[in-house]
């Protein structure tokens, strides 16, 4: 019965929590690479915005957005498609098709990252605004959370890995990174070494939707997922895909920062 109950404990344990996101981990990297690239006027608007949060920093407020569904059940509801989006079979976007109701990551970042902006609306909102730019990017960056493929963003691909079953977005959400066993802080500071090489797409009039099409076609590339048909992933599957996740890091970090200080202290 102890043996049993360890295996189905562990088993649990691989499943636990849904498929919604960048690890905590994952998004608080982010969120401190993001810190590191504020200006001195975005870092003081970001402090001031965040006054009353227990932990106010970039880092601290990042998994805010998906602890919602525990403290707030009904803005959780409300926002649980905002964490993604399914481009339905190729990576184009036509927002009846691919945004109803204008929930998905893309829009909401954009609406989100106008309220952060509009220095008129009432600080509460420009707060919750700013926790949410802050949690989407990241997300959008997961190549899963803006697929074209028909699987709930590979929760509905099922892996083995090491014996135990578990789903690709789980993969990607957390173990790839988690394999280096470095703490967030730690993992920012060595993704901070290697700066972001020239980006095309901080010259785009769309470049939230940009960087989601960039995951959609890494999904298409085959970066992602094991080769067709393969369930059973390794270590060597892994490895192979830490490079592109950390890249994804970092450039969610990089342009994060890039959006906040556009959003809070304009160039006039
Ligand atoms: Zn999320």
């Amino acid at each position: 019965m102890p043996r049993t109950f360890a295996v189905f404990a562990l088993a649990f344990a691989f499943f636990a929590g849904d498929a919604f996101a960048w690890s905590a981990e994952g998004h608080r990297i982010v969120a401190r690479i993001a810190e590191a690239g504020l200006t001195p006027a975005a870092r003081a608007e970001v402090d001031r915005l965040l006054a009353g949060e227990d932990d106010p920093t970039l880092a601290g407020v990042s998994t805010w957005a998906d602890e919602l569904r525990e403290t707030d059940s009904v803005l959780g509801k409300r926002t649980a498609k905002w964490h993604y989006i399914n481009f339905d079979g190729r990576c184009g976007f036509e927002p009846p098709r691919d945004c109803p109701g204008n929930n998905c990551v893309v829009t909401q970042t954009n609406l989100m990252y106008r309220v952060l902006a509009d220095a008129s609306q009432a600080p509460e909102d420009r707060a919750k605004a700013l926790k949410f730019v802050v949690h989407l990017v990241a997300d959008l960056h997961q190549p899963l959370h803006a697929s074209p493929r028909d699987d709930k963003g590979g929760n509905d691909y099922q892996v083995n890995l090491h014996g135990e079953g578990g789903n690709l977005h789980r993969i990607w959400d957390g173990t790839i990174i988690k394999r280096r066993g470095l703490g967030f802080d730690d993992y920012a500071q060595e993704l901070l070494q290697t700066p972001l090489p020239d980006d095309p797409t901080l010259a785009s009039d769309r470049p939230v939707l940009e960087w989601a099409l960039e995951s959609c076609r890494l999904v298409e590339a085959g970066e992602v997922y094991p080769p067709e048909g393969e369930h059973v992933i390794d270590d060597a599957f892994l490895d192979a895909r830490l490079p592109l996740a950390e890249r994804r890091l970092r450039e969610a970090g990089y342009r994060l920062a890039m959006l906040l200080n556009h959003a809070l202290a304009p160039p006039r």
